[in-house]
């Protein structure tokens, strides 16, 4: 398999292997078009990824259409196509992951206590409001909390993170994972110290050098 569909299934393999995808829960698609429409590979429901093959992975139009004899697309695709509008995104992974699921059951933004809340594209990282698993709300909700930024928490389910490709897609998820662990931690010894207006405005704009590959699209 040399396609970008068996890329999907490295990548989503990778996820499961780092703990950021426990059990069959979250998902993983990237932009591809097919016979001049736009769409998206995207992992199939409820299947865990060990044995996939390309075969195995649905393409869903932007229209929100795909094959019917195929495997059924992730519940989340209207989450992941809300997230294509933007002409950067080339991939979007959403995730259980521990540390960030815990932080979005209390229904808050994560707060600039670290300068790597820069590193998503602004001086929070949004929580969205809950709306139900696999709703065209929650892709609404989400795309909101993703203005300016290629991540996101979603109320009491999980998060979610955009990149160019899905490689990156992983590195963005695991560095904000790692980030909710360094603030679960930080919460739990005392009160954080935020970082001034002034030092986030800095660190948007060393990251701009740092890291071209994964700046906010639009
Ligand atoms: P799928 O197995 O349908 O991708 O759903 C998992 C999930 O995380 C739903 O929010
Ligand atoms: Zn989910």
């Amino acid at each position: 398999m040399s396609d970008l569909r068996a890329e999907l299934i490295r990548v989503a393999l990778s996820a499961v292997a780092s703990g950021l995808m426990p059990g069959v829960s979250g998902n993983l698609s990237c932009r591809m078009d097919k016979d001049g429409a736009s769409g998206f590979y995207i992992t199939p429901s409820g299947m865990a990824y060990e044995g996939l093959t390309s075969d195995d992975i649905p393409w869903v139009s932007l229209a929100g259409e795909w094959d019917s004899e195929g495997r059924k697309p992730s519940s989340e695709w209207r989450l992941h196509r809300g997230l294509y509008a933007k002409p950067d995104v080339g991939a979007v992974l959403h995730a259980h992951s521990p540390y960030a699921t815990a932080l979005a059951c209390l229904n808050r933004d994560i707060p600039p206590f670290h300068y790597m809340i820069a590193r998503f594209g602004g001086d929070t990282v949004r929580c969205a409001p809950y709306a139900p698993f696999g709703s065209q709300t929650l892709s609404e909700y989400a795309g909101e909390a993703m203005r300016d930024r290629t991540a996101c928490l979603l109320a009491n389910h999980g998060m979610v993170v955009c990149a160019h490709d899905p490689a990156a897609a992983l590195l963005v998820g695991q560095e904000l994972e790692t980030l909710c662990q360094h603030y679960a931690l930080a919460c739990q010894i005392g009160e954080p110290t935020l970082l001034s207006p002034k030092d986030m405005a800095d660190a948007l704009l060393r990251f701009k050098d740092y890291a071209a590959g994964i700046t906010p699209p639009g």
